[in-house]
């Protein structure tokens, strides 16, 4: 396990040790909350079910070429976005998180074969760039989209199940100030969303219907 004080506050590095921390104290008593439990659950399916519509519409063969030929759009400074209780679900999903970058110009999740991470920040999952929009029917990306927002609302679920499960050990300010700064990046990936010709159908979960 990392240790939290040899990490300055904010960086990933904190964030993980914090996420192994929780994991360390407070996993055995989440996974036996009956409503986590199921989350988790219900999350993996959806994780799932957003990889095998992009393995079958073509995003991930177009993502594998690109990265050979371009490089990965998963650039430096992306794993900030993510906050420990992101991090503490991957834990629980079975995960492990890494000490160190693979490439120092990349993403900290970014490996030789793509993300580590199970369970990924709205940004991660919903982005759809140019080249995938060119080259990928609109009705097969709108579809991608309905299963990927399915995954994204049960996440949201399970992050405040567990900050509020959390609350009681005194860590909340932590939470919400990460919580915070998840916000803005829904924000920024609802912007991309809407540019494609999407619409919110819930003001208080990430459900995109096309227009
Ligand atoms: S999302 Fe777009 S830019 Fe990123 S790897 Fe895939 S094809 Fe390339
Ligand atoms: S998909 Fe994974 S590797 Fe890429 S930016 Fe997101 S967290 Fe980083």
């Amino acid at each position: 396990m990392l240790n939290l004080v040899m990490h300055p506050k904010g960086s990933i590095d904190y964030k993980i040790a914090l996420a192994y921390h929780l994991q360390a104290n407070f996993g055995q008593a989440l996974l036996q909350d009956k409503e986590i439990h199921d989350l988790l659950l219900q999350l993996n399916q959806n994780i799932e079910a957003t990889w095998k519509e992009m393995v079958s519409i073509g995003v991930v063969r177009e993502c594998r070429d690109c990265a050979v030929k371009e490089g990965s759009c998963c650039g430096t400074g992306m794993e900030n976005s993510y906050d420990e209780v992101l991090l503490l679900i991957n834990l629980l999903l079975g995960r492990t998180l890494p000490s160190q970058a693979y490439d120092i110009n990349s993403c900290y999740f970014l490996r030789e074969n793509g993300c580590l991470l199970r369970a990924r920040e709205v940004i991660c999952v919903n982005y759809l760039c140019q080249r995938i929009s060119r080259s990928i029917q609109k009705e097969k990306l709108i579809h991608l989209q309905k299963t990927a927002g399915e995954e994204l609302t049960t996440l949201f679920m399970l992050e405040n199940h567990i900050k509020k499960s959390l609350k009681g050990g005194g860590l909340f300010k932590v939470y919400m100030d990460s919580f915070k700064y998840s916000c803005l990046l829904a924000c920024r990936s609802l912007s991309n969303a809407l540019s494609l010709g999407f619409k919110v159908s819930s003001q208080n979960r990430l459900n995109l219907t096309h227009l």
